[in-house]
């Protein structure tokens, strides 16, 4: 982590709030929940090699779901049966919403399940994932709308939005759990994470605080910010 806030020190509309969506906001990994349920490959050695840095995170994506012969509406439909968000998410966006914490989604899973399963909240969350769009004919079609700055390493998407959101924002705070937040991690200037981030971030001197539930990191961004008045 690169901030120098303590207690007390930092403003709330300073500070921008991004958080993983599949394993941190779900309790389970969606995209893995829809190819264990749909995927007529070996999505698992697909999986393999993302967790090893051959391919990227749309070429990972686009790989497994070129398996998955099923439109939108029917995998959210599924997932809805069997996904559940981590505990204290919506009162954890109330929160943000009502200190002046600007909050933001930064997935690298699809679009349309991220839309499909997040509750409405007023106003809209910013949502940045890959976007994918399916035809009987060919297909699904994964890509990853970049900026023109965009890092071509493979953990580089999200670390690119940590980048573009701090031209705004003095502080960039970031919630996670995968392979895909290495990059974020390292960049953020406050970090909280549940495993297998958590290991990793341990294992690489990145200081990370461990949370169960959104109530865990509500109390924590009260203890924070307690001493600001706003
Ligand atoms: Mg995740």
């Amino acid at each position: 982590m690169t901030g120098s806030e303590g207690p007390g020190n930092v403003r709330a509309d300073d500070i921008v709030v991004l958080v993983d969506f599949d394993g941190t906001i779900t309790e389970e990994d969606v995209g893995v929940i829809l190819l264990k349920k749909y995927s007529t490959t070996d999505w698992e050695r697909l999986e393999a090699r993302f967790a090893r840095g051959e391919v990227d995170i749309q070429q990972n994506m686009q790989q497994q779901f070129s398996y998955v012969p099923h439109d939108a509406d029917a995998l959210v439909e599924y997932a809805r049966t069997v996904v559940s968000l981590r505990p204290g998410w919506e009162e954890f966006v109330r929160y943000c919403g009502v200190t002046g914490l600007k909050l933001a989604i930064v997935s690298g899973g699809l679009d349309f399940y991220v839309h499909g399963l997040l509750p409405v909240s007023d106003p809209p969350l910013d949502i940045h994932s890959l976007v994918a769009e399916y035809t009987t004919d060919a297909g699904w079609q994964v890509t990853l709308p970049v900026a023109d700055d965009r890092n071509e390493e493979p953990e580089g998407f999200k670390e690119d939005i940590v980048c573009r959101y701090r031209r705004q924002y003095t502080h960039v705070w970031f919630i996670g759990n995968g392979v895909s937040d290495r990059g974020a991690a390292r960049v953020a200037d406050r970090l909280w994470a549940v495993e297998p981030l958590l290991s990793w971030c341990r294992e690489h001197g990145i200081d990370a605080a461990p949370f169960e539930t959104f109530d865990d990191v509500r109390a924590q961004f009260q203890q924070l910010l307690s001493g600001y008045e706003h």
